[in-house]
């Protein structure tokens, strides 16, 4: 078997549409190459899980007649390793500890971009302790982030003038989506990432994470 591929709903809600278009593009680009799919339960913001979403998923799948390989991987269950790469970055300086909330960088008048408030880079020299704090990732160097897409070509994002220093853990030490899903990818050994188009300008993300942990980047389609 050559290429591991993956659906990785969030529990927020029944699964919708979108998410079965996903499940469905990604099963079949699995299997048309003999390869395995398997299926992760993307609970990392424990908030925002609605409780009993997570087996209606798995049950709504089935009935659709997937077929997922192993066990189903739960965001939940790895907070451990999701630690350890958070503090790898910090202690190589790539990450640092930031003390502005949402509303202070909107009452400096931090512009928005696709994803969000842009952050300015404030804290990034001020080596505040990480606990209690948020931490970010430092992007300075991400002026140029490019992927070929194998549906939409190539994509290419300049990390600090669109997005920032995005956050890596949040204040209330809940890990980011961008973490848990680019060290999941790595340590399940994921080749290719079929997902929402929702998500473009979110893999250029990725793809820098990637770099910064050293990890090879998948495919993405
Ligand atoms: N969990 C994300 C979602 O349901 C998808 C993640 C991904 O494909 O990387 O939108």
């Amino acid at each position: 078997m050559s290429v591991t591929g993956r659906f990785a709903p969030s529990p927020s809600g029944p699964l919708h549409f979108g998410s079965l278009v996903a499940a469905l593009a990604s099963y079949c680009q699995a299997r048309s190459q003999q390869g395995r799919w398997i299926l992760r339960i993307e609970d990392v913001d424990t908030p925002r899980v609605v409780s009993g979403a997570s087996e209606q998923i798995l049950r709504d799948l089935e009935a659709f007649g997937f077929a997922w390989d192993g066990p189903v991987l739960y965001q939940s269950d790895q907070f451990e390793r999701y630690r350890f790469y958070l503090e790898k970055l910090l202690t190589e300086g790539k990450a640092f500890a930031c003390e502005c909330s949402r509303r202070s960088l909107r009452e400096q008048g931090v512009r928005s971009g696709p994803l969000g408030q842009i952050y300015p880079g404030n804290c990034r020299r001020k080596n505040l302790p990480p606990a209690g704090h948020s931490v970010r990732l430092n992007t300075e160097s991400a002026t140029s982030i490019a992927f070929d897409d194998q549906v939409y070509g190539r994509f290419e994002m300049n990390l600090p003038a669109t997005v920032g220093d995005f956050v890596l853990r949040r204040v209330d030490n809940i890990y980011a989506y961008h973490l848990a899903v680019v060290v999941d990818d790595e340590l399940q050994g994921i080749d290719e990432v079929v997902r929402g188009a929702d998500l473009l300008e979110n893999t250029c993300l990725h793809l820098f994470l990637q770099q910064k942990l050293e990890f090879s980047s998948p495919r993405y389609l």
